[in-house]
């Protein structure tokens, strides 16, 4: 299994003429940072989100050339949600224009935690189907953690799984998928040629979708990871010293220009709407950022909208890709039915067993974990007797 494109292909990298980018302050976090994707020390997120598109269009292309296949994408949603109809929406158009087939189950806001499972299920042994994704959140009555768990690991373009998640966390282990907002922040820091080994990074957020996915990565590229979050003391202090600081606490303006080591690259993945009277609709969105203050001292930042955001759906669409090429070139064969039912005794661990070559040796020393800790029980049980 490669695992290149889950967490970002370095070999990407687009670099043109160095040129030095001017920070205050006599000592830099990091060396100038030279890329096409900058205009001064602002990350373009649109131009990098348009390359990966065109790159993953290309690669869709050679793949209908050679097999007359194409990748699929099922997204599922529930409910009626505007905000969530909205991204649902974007996603299939996204699909569209880079010549993935979208395929979609739209559920009511009443639909059982079953009637969704037999969905997942559907799609998982849908050999047209490469990438399942549901959106979040679910209505309150179903049970999130079940139902991203039901969906086959090797079609979880959203990296949510927790297999993907845990080999994301392992040293010598890579995922099938990483989740794609956190990719979207290792390829900007990486088309914009910002060096992650050795740096301090230092990640605001550790939540399951953005913060810890990120952290992780991070360390996967060698960097030196602090994470912060609510109950962090003198956040100030830790941030100042970050080289690479990834902003995703959901708090407007949070990371103050004081706060940042002059010449740090700062992403921000934060997306707040604060009022503004002047815009029609009442509302602008702002970063986790001071922008116009940590511009000042940063080397390098994401604006907010411009920068992380158009990063997400361009990764997901290469996730489904990647997917994609893996079955229809035959690496990965499509689960089957039964195999996929959640809860089943057939389900993870015969998987686990069963996908040995893909998963690598963990899942056998957990299979086998739970063996010896049958034949153990099985020993008490018959001193007991
Ligand atoms: P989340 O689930 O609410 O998690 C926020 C994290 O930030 C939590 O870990 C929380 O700590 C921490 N936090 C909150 N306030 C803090 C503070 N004052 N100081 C330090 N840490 C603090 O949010 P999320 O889903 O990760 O999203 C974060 C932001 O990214 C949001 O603005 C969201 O809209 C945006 N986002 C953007 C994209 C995109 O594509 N651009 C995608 C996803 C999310 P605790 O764990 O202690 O509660």
């Amino acid at each position: 299994m490669s695992s290149e494109s889950a967490i970002g292909n370095s070999a990407a990298v687009v670099s043109a003429a160095p040129t030095s980018v001017p920070s205050p302050g006599s000592s830099t976090a990091l060396p100038p940072a030279a890329s096409l994707f900058m205009k001064g020390n602002v990350i373009d997120g649109k131009a990098v989100a348009a390359k990966i598109r065109e790159e993953t269009a290309a690669k869709v292309a050679e793949l209908k050339a050679k097999y007359s296949r194409v990748p699929g994408l099922a997204v599922v949603i529930v409910g009626e949600r505007k905000d969530s109809q909205t991204y649902v929406r974007m996603k299939r158009k996204a699909c569209e224009e880079v010549g993935i087939a979208s395929f979609g189950a739209d559920l009511p806001e009443t639909a059982t935690q079953e009637e969704v499972l037999e969905v997942v299920r559907g799609f998982n042994s849908n050999p047209d189907v490469h990438g399942i994704l549901v959106q979040l959140p679910l209505p309150k009555h179903l049970d999130e953690q079940a139902i991203l768990g039901a969906i086959s690991v090797e079609k979880d373009v959203d990296g949510f799984h927790p297999l993907n998640i845990g080999r994301l966390a392992m040293k010598g282990r890579e995922p099938l998928f990483a989740p794609c907002t956190p990719v979207g922040c290792m390829e900007l820091l990486e088309r914009c040629n910002i060096p992650m080994k050795g740096k301090r990074a230092v990640v605001v957020g550790r939540s399951n979708i953005v913060g810890m996915p990120a952290a992780l990565l991070l360390n996967k590229r060698d960097a030196t990871v602090t994470i912060c979050h609510s109950a962090t003391k003198d956040m100030e202090s830790i941030v100042r010293q970050a080289d690479i600081i990834i902003a995703a606490a959901g708090q407007a303006q949070l990371v103050k220009g004081s706060w940042v080591k002059p010449g740090a690259a700062i992403i921000d993945v934060g997306t707040n709407p604060v009022d503004d009277p002047t815009k029609t609709a009442g509302y602008r969105l702002v970063g986790d950022a001071d922008f116009e203050e940590c511009k000042a001292v940063a080397g390098a930042i994401t604006p907010v909208p411009g920068g992380v955001g158009p990063m997400t759906i361009a990764i997901l669409l290469r996730n489904t890709q990647v997917s994609g090429e893996r079955f229809i070139t035959g690496k990965l064969q499509c689960p089957v039915a039964e195999d996929t039912t959640a809860g089943s005794r057939k389900g993870p661990l015969s998987r686990l067993l069963k996908d040995k070559e893909q998963l690598g040796p963990w899942s056998l020393v957990a299979a086998g974990s739970l063996l010896a800790a049958g034949a153990l029980q099985r020993v008490i049980t018959s001193r007991r007797q």
